[in-house]
C-alpha cells in the first residue's frame, strides 16, 4: 500500500478541524447528568493508519468517557471468547433501526434478538463473558480496551456514578431480557459492568488507537499484539456498518460508507480497513445520539481520503 504523505494527512485533518469548529448544532447528552456538564467547545480529530503512523488535530489532550463505542470492544472480546456464532444466536445481529435504547425493539423481534451495539445486545453481550465474579469479568475487559488503546486506560468515577444513579432504564431492559432467556448471568452484576465500560476515559487519540487494530485485520499497527482473529474483525465491521450510529446508520452508510460507531459522550470511531481508522469527538449530538462535528469531520476526511468500502476505488 503506498503510504500517507504526513504534510498531506495534517492539512485535511487541520482543514476539517477549522471547517467544523464554529458548528454549534445540536446539544450534550443530558440523561447522564455528568455528561451535560462536559465543555461542549472541545473538539478534536484523530488518525491511525494500519501500519501505525498517527495524527491528531484539536482538544487532542481531552478526556472523555467512551459510552457505546466501549460496545464494540466488548463485541471483539464476546467473539474471540465464544465464536462469531454465539453473537448471532445468543444476541442477535441484525440492525434495530430504533433509538439505542429502545425497548420496543426486543418486544417486537420474534425471537427476541438484539444488535450488540445498542444497550440491549451490549448489556447481554457483557452477561456472555467469561469470569463469574463481577471483578475478574472486569478485568479482563479493561485489559482487553488497554490492550487496543496501548496503553492504561482509568474509569472515569464521576461518571460511573453518575450514570450508576440514573441507570432505571437500563435495569429495565436488562430484566426484560433476562425474562425471555436472552440474558446469560446475574442482571445487577453485569449491568454494573456495562456501565463501567462506559465510563472509560479515553482520549481521540486512544479511540483512533483502538480503532487502528480494527483497520489492521486484528493486529495492533503499534504494538505489534495480535489480538483478534481476521475473521472476527471483518464480522465486527460488519455489525458496525448497519448498526453503528444507531437509527441512523443507514444514512451515515449512504453518505460516507464507512464502518462506524458512535456514543452518548461525543466520540465516533470509524474504519477503513486496510488503511486507517479515523476517530473524532466533540460533545454536541444530534437527535440519535451522534456528535455532530465528529459526523462532519469524519464525513470530509473520508471524502478527501477516497475512502469508502462500498467504492470499486
Ligand atoms: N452508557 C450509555 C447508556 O447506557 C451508553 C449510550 C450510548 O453511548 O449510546 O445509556
Amino acid at each position: 500500500a503506498r503510504p500517507y504523505d504526513p504534510q498531506k494527512v495534517e492539512q485535511v485533518l487541520n482543514t476539517a478541524h477549522a471547517l467544523y469548529k464554529d458548528t454549534n448544532a445540536g446539544a450534550n447528552a443530558d440523561y447522564i447528568p455528568a455528561l451535560a456538564k462536559v465543555d461542549s467547545s472541545l473538539f478534536a480529530i484523530a488518525i491511525v493508519t494500519a501500519d501505525g503512523q498517527v495524527f491528531t488535530q484539536g482538544d487532542i489532550d481531552a478526556t472523555f468517557s467512551i459510552q457505546s463505542i466501549s460496545k464494540v470492544f466488548t463485541l471483539a472480546l464476546a467473539m474471540e471468547q465464544q465464536g462469531s456464532e454465539a453473537i448471532v444466536d445468543k444476541i442477535g445481529v441484525n440492525a434495530t433501526g430504533l433509538p439505542f435504547n429502545s425497548v420496543a425493539a426486543i418486544e417486537l423481534n420474534q425471537d427476541r434478538s438484539v444488535n450488540p451495539l445498542v444497550n440491549a445486545g451490549a448489556m447481554a453481550t457483557v452477561s456472555l463473558l467469561e469470569g463469574d465474579k463481577t471483578q475478574q469479568k472486569w478485568q479482563s475487559i479493561a485489559t482487553w480496551y488497554d490492550q487496543f488503546a496501548g496503553r492504561e486506560l482509568a474509569v472515569m468515577n464521576e461518571v460511573y456514578q453518575s450514570e450508576s444513579a440514573t441507570n432505571g432504564h437500563n435495569l429495565a431492559i436488562a430484566e426484560l431480557l433476562k425474562s425471555y432467556d436472552r440474558f446469560y448471568g446475574d442482571v445487577d452484576m453485569n449491568l454494573d459492568i456495562y456501565t463501567r465500560q462506559c465510563s472509560v476515559g479515553v482520549t481521540t487519540k486512544d479511540l483512533a488507537m483502538m480503532a487502528s487494530v480494527l483497520a489492521n485485520g486484528g493486529t495492533h499497527p503499534v504494538t505489534g499484539e495480535a489480538l483478534m482473529t481476521a475473521e472476527n474483525v471483518q464480522r465486527v465491521l460488519a455489525v458496525m456498518a448497519t448498526a453503528g450510529l444507531y437509527e441512523t446508520s443507514g444514512d451515515w452508510a449512504f453518505q460516507v460508507g464507512l464502518p462506524a460507531k458512535s456514543g452518548v459522550g461525543g466520540g465516533i470511531i470509524a474504519v477503513m480497513p486496510g488503511k486507517f481508522a479515523i476517530a473524532a469527538f466533540s460533545p454536541k449530538l444530534d437527535e440519535a445520539g451522534n456528535s455532530v462535528r465528529a459526523q462532519r469531520a469524519i464525513d470530509y476526511i473520508a471524502d478527501k481520503a477516497n475512502a469508502n468500502v462500498f467504492s470499486h476505488l
